[in-house]
């Protein structure tokens, strides 16, 4: 019989299976039966949407045996089964492309243990306990019937063979036993019953096993009682979804469990939000805030949503409309008994119930959050750096259509407390004299530490707010205000900082100067709109800022972005009038106009340097320097 070759991928996977260190390897079991139950999942929703099966719910089961003479366990279901195609591409090819990707960044050691916790490997883990695997499958309404075999990573064979019903049956001949593993406990009957409690036990189909019992024979002497063994189908999951039981009988263990199984996580979620709602909507939700962003989460691989249930049946994986963006990361799943099962995924969208869902769920994610963020700042914090981009972002996004409700959940590192702050904060300790929620913005928080711009702030004890990341001013300009307090940058025309007579003097000595701050305008040959004096600046000569809605950070932004056209913030040179060099200058403008045009250069360089932004020609400003030094 011909011998097939897994896909390569594949390969590499199953290796790792078969040598795996993995010391939890009993979760084959839960992958194996949570397969079973997604078979049936499909054809029982095809029973009850289109009525052909002739099915009904009772019929529907997963039997589990061990065969302890040949070493054998095998599960068997009675779902969708498969055909020779569908064994071929889901058994031969891996689907979850994403866990190799993310095992090549790793190392050799950790990797399957992260690759197996993160993502779950599905069918291979069998390789993890099995020396041989054999896969029987007659699909629904079929009357031919497959067995797909293989020992491993060398491949595998598919041909035809007899199988009384439908569905599909796994059998795992177990690998021997080693001095550190011991594969024989899973023919362990009592030990497979606890599995199944422990993994399995929300399964909504029964799992069942033929139990060895003894009891003791009737007609025995109690004093010299007798025994006989029997075998009894004992079904082992109590098959009640968690999200159906009450809140009261749950461990915080159980909650972790289950989201770590369904959503293949390796942590434990940061919250759990379980909640029952009867009246204009009817559901239970139950929702997890992930303690990790998923590995693709900032990347467009990245799908969001929550698994939808119809009265207990699944009808949709992950659908996206019950989540807003600015919440992508929730993971969860909500049953309702409101929604039809035949529902489409276009009617979906218009579903005036699934609304209704949706924005009930937003706010109490919202409000948790908020909880978080209040009673376990620490937690919040780390969750924050994990998902308070998605935030920002969501504040930013649709024209600001979600501002409002996110920014309380807000956080921004702050100049005077040196630690994440909120805007509530921020406002709360705002100086009477303050009209202002400042920001600056810049790479790092080091690197605003020297903007010259906040010098005259900072001096003044005005607390700022650092924005680090790219979206964070486009994010606090779509806000404006907040709590009718007006965001300005420190990089603003106007930083309300000043007396009127200050503004005067300033306004004063830009008249007098008027024509030397033209000459070095038009010296920089259209590179700024304006040079002119500015009374923000303390110790140092020159700052760089912007007039209009754009500001240099924003360019900066927009320039990076792969697509798009190149803008350009309309640059001003703002000039420190009791620095000693402006002084230097005055009087270049009256003995030696050709220097004052090379220093104009000079400092227009400077101040893009200071910017963190390139200079335009490296070596005319380095030469510049050395002209300087050596005069
Ligand atoms: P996953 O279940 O995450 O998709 P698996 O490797 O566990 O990945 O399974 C691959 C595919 O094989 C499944 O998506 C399903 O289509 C099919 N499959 C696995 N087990 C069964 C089964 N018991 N009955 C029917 N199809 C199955």
């Amino acid at each position: 019989m011909e011998q097939k070759q897994f896909q390569a991928e594949s390969k590499r996977l199953l290796d790792l299976m078969i040598n795996s260190i993995y010391t939890h390897k009993e979760i084959f079991l839960r992958e194996l039966i949570s397969n079973a139950s997604d078979a049936i999942d499909k054809l029982y929703y095809h029973s009850l949407t289109d009525n052909v099966t002739g099915l009904s719910r009772e019929d529907f089961a997963i039997d589990v045996s061990v065969d302890k003479e040949h070493r054998t366990l095998s599960i068997q279901d009675n779902g969708c089964g498969m055909t020779a195609e569908d064994l071929e591409s889901n058994l031969g090819t891996i689907a979850k492309s994403g866990s190799l990707a993310f095992k090549q960044e790793n190392g050799e050691q950790k990797e399957d243990i992260d690759i197996i916790g993160q993502f779950g490997v599905g069918f291979y883990s069998a390789f993890m306990v099995a020396k041989h695997v054999t896969v029987l499958s007659k699909p629904f309404g079929s009357n031919q019937a497959w067995r797909w075999e293989s020992s491993g990573a060398e491949g595998y064979t598919i041909e035809q063979c007899e199988k009384d019903s439908h569905g599909t049956e796994i059998i795992l001949e177990l690998k021997e036993d080693t001095e550190g593993e011991k594969y024989d406990e899973f023919l362990d009957q009592y030990h497979i019953q606890e599995l199944v409690k422990k993994y399995s036990d929300y399964i909504r189909y029964p799992v069942r096993m033929d139990m060895e019992r003894s009891r003791r024979k009737e007609e025995s002497p109690d004093d010299k009682p007798e025994y006989e063994s029997y075998t009894e189908n004992v079904t082992l999951n109590s098959m009640v979804p968690i999200w159906k039981k009450n809140k009261s009988e749950l461990k915080d263990e159980d909650y972790n469990e289950f989201y770590k199984n369904k959503f293949m996580d390796y942590d434990d979620p940061a919250r759990v939000i379980h909640s029952s709602t009867e009246g204009s909507a009817t559901y239970n939700a139950l929702l997890f805030i992930p303690s990790r962003a998923p590995y693709n989460y900032y990347s467009r691989d990245y799908e969001k949503g929550l698994q939808l249930y119809a009265s207990g049946v699944l009808i949709m994986d992950k659908c996206p409309d019950l989540l807003p963006d600015c919440f992508s990361f929730v993971k969860g799943l909500v049953d309702s008994q409101d929604l039809s099962l035949n529902i489409s995924r276009e009617m979906l969208q218009h579903d005036r119930q699934l609304k209704l869902i949706a924005g009930r769920l937003e706010k109490k994610i919202h409000s948790e959050l908020l909880s978080m963020l209040k009673n376990e700042r620490e937690k919040y914090e780390a969750f924050w750096k994990n998902f308070g981009l998605q935030l920002k972002y969501g504040v930013y996004d649709g024209f600001g259509a979600k501002k409002d409700l996110l920014a309380d959940l807000l956080l921004f590192h702050s100049s005077s407390e040196n630690k994440l702050v909120t805007l509530e904060e921020y406002i709360g300790r705002m100086k009477e004299s303050q009209k202002y929620i400042y920001y600056a913005c810049g790479e790092t928080i080091e690197r605003i530490n020297l903007l010259p711009q906040t010098e005259r702030l900072r001096d003044q004890g005005f607390e700022i707010l650092y924005l680090t990341d790219d979206v964070d001013e486009f994010a606090v300009k779509m806000m404006h205000t907040h709590q009718e307090k007006e965001f300005r940058s420190v990089s603003d025309k106007d930083l309300g900082l000043e007396t009127e007579e200050e503004k005067e003097e300033i306004k004063k000595q830009g008249e007098e100067n008027k024509d030397m701050l033209n000459f070095l305008k038009d010296a920089l040959d259209g590179k700024v709109k304006e040079v002119r004096l500015t009374g923000r600046l303390k110790n140092h000569p020159v700052c760089l800022s912007s007039d209009g809605p754009l500001s240099l950070e924003m360019e900066k932004v927009l320039n990076a972005a792969p697509t798009g056209q190149k803008v350009s913030a309309d640059r001003v040179l703002e000039l420190n009038s009791s620095h000693a060099v402006f002084e230097t200058m005055r009087k270049l403008y009256d003995s030696d106009k050709d220097k004052l045009k090379e220093y104009a250069s000079l400092l227009y360089s400077q101040a893009l340097l200071i910017e963190g932004m390139p200079v335009e020609d490296p070596v005319a400003f380095s030469n510049a320097v050395c002209n300087l030094m050596i005069q």
